[in-house]
């Protein structure tokens, strides 16, 4: 017998239990372990799905950083819309990069 946590209040029970005795979560006919098993699978598809996104940010944000410094804008109201394009852009990535960084890490924690 080991002692694992529930998998929904995270008090430590036993594998062997067929529901929580801290919250009465029943877990039916799959053990405990089970249904962690099960979570801890779904928390890692998450945080795969979330390093995608990542990588699609990063890219966003390199992108855009290369056409505001490097980008060869015609001097006029459109070159202008060009540039503030790529600056959204730039900034999309970037906030879209950190919020994903930040919900690796709350997904990891939790
Ligand atoms: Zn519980």
């Amino acid at each position: 017998m080991a002692i694992i946590s529930c998998p929904a209040c995270n008090k430590p029970i036993s594998d062997k239990a067929k529901s929580c005795s801290h919250c009465n979560y029943e877990f039916g006919d799959a053990s405990a372990e089970d249904i962690q098993r099960k979570l801890s699978m779904q928390r890692y598809n998450k945080i795969q799905k979330l390093q995608n996104q990542s990588m699609i940010a990063i890219l966003l944000f390199i992108v855009g950083c290369y056409f505001v410094f490097l980008g060869d804008f015609p001097n006029d109201e459109q070159g202008l819309m060009m540039y503030n394009g790529a600056v959204f852009v730039t900034t999309i990535g970037f906030i879209w990069y950190a919020i994903n960084r930040v919900r690796i890490t709350l997904t990891k924690r939790s």
